[in-house]
């Protein structure tokens, strides 16, 4: 089923992002993990591929299997970056066989040393321009930033990209992890000022450990708002503490959302079925 009709019959909605097994040894610990996830009936999930510098052999294997054991609707990350046309023929050859109707479609981050010249694509638009020629079927999304792409000269740059992205053929967009949830809403009036009105998920990451938090924001270029900072600080050494107020902040900005109009929030679950249930029962009564 396509992503932006399960959505849009739905009032309010939650969707959870898992990341497929770096090796064949965690395989099971990832499918048991991700299964786990899907029990809690999000209204869909999302497998990234590649992220991290790990394999992409096994997005598709991973949403097959949570869309034909579970039932859950599946959306496949594809980023192109490193990629040939052809294998990107092939990626949605797979992808139409084993049933995923869902593409989130990226550029992917350059890998360092990555020799440009090779370049076959260069931007996420061409990804979407080449899956609406060869295989228009697929509902495609694409990723935006709140807190303006690191690559971006400037957040007017980064987002008359983003409307000529979503003019290519996106059906919706998710954004990157975002802890100000004030950011969220002015980054939304420009989008639409600019033109852009295809739905907006906002991604929401719940931070349950400190050294997570480290790395999240280093790669992500995201900015940390004084009151998670502080939230950091007081309980960023203690573990079980450091969780719970994680969730509650992360159950705080979706309520905030859901609350100004927002109507499906994407959350980055990193695999913890706890994490993930425990969110879902702060927001059950809501999204009931
Ligand atoms: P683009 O839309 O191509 O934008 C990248 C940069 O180029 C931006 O600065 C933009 O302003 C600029 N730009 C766009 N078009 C043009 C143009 N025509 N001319 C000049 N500049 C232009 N990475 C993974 O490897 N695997 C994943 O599974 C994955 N999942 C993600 C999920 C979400 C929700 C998000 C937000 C990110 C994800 N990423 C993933 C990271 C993503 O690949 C990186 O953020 C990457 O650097 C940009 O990808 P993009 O599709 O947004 O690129």
């Amino acid at each position: 089923m396509k992503i932006s009709d399960i959505v849009e019959a739905k009032p309010y909605s939650v969707s959870f992002e898992v990341f497929p097994p770096k090796t064949e040894d965690a395989r099971e610990g990832v499918t048991k993990a991700a299964r786990e996830i899907a029990a809690l009936h999000p209204a869909f999930m999302s497998v990234t591929y590649g992220a991290g510098g790990g394999t992409s052999e096994y997005t598709a294997e991973i949403a097959h299997d949570l869309q034909e054991h579970c039932g859950v609707p599946m959306m496949a990350h594809l980023t192109c970056i490193t990629s040939t046309h052809e294998h990107i023929r092939e990626q949605l050859d797979l992808l139409k066989s084993k049933g995923v109707e869902n593409i989130l479609a990226l550029r992917g981050d350059i890998p360092e040393g990555f020799e440009l010249r090779e370049q076959n694509y260069h931007h996420a638009i061409e990804l979407v321009r080449d899956i609406k020629a060869y295989a228009p079927e697929f509902c495609i999304a694409g990723a935006c930033y709140p807190d303006t792409h690191p690559d971006a000269p400037s957040q007017k740059e980064d987002i008359r990209h983003l409307k000529e992205k979503v003019d290519a053929g996106m059906d919706f967009l998710i954004t990157q992890m975002f802890f100000d949830n004030p950011v969220f809403y002015s980054y939304m009036y420009k989008l639409r000022e600019a033109g852009i009105t295809v739905p907006v998920h906002p991604g929401i990451m719940p931070i349950v450990n400190a050294k997570q938090m480290k790395r999240t924001l280093k790669l992500s270029g995201t900015t940390l708002p004084e009151r998670f900072r502080r939230i950091l600080d007081t309980f960023g050494e203690t573990p079980e503490a450091m969780r719970q107020a994680g969730i509650a902040y992360a159950t705080d900005q979706i309520i905030d959302l859901f609350a100004n109009g927002i109507r499906s929030v994407h959350v980055y679950s990193m695999n913890v079925p706890s994490v993930a249930k425990a969110i879902m029962e702060n927001v059950s009564q809501i999204i009931s």
